[in-house]
């Protein structure tokens, strides 16, 4: 699965995740945002999941969003 990460002109932002929780990848935007940050793997996406697990996306290396464990890049 490729991230998704797409800009629309009204400044939104979308990207998707995978949820363990419903077993598949769920679209979430900038309302799951918590924080962005720079970390030792690049740019890295803090985010809500709508399951309410925190998640981390690294848009820097191509990785899809995981929530509820801890990143493995
Ligand atoms: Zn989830």
């Amino acid at each position: 699965m490729d991230l998704t990460l797409a800009w629309v002109h009204i400044g939104v932002m979308y990207f998707s995740g995978f949820c363990g929780a419903v077993g598949k990848e769920v679209l979430l935007s900038s309302a799951n945002l918590v924080d962005l940050r720079d970390g030792p793997h690049g740019f890295e996406l803090h985010y809500s999941c709508h399951c309410g697990q925190p998640g981390v996306v690294y848009p820097s290396v191509g990785a899809i969003g995981r929530c509820g464990e801890p990143a493995c890049v």
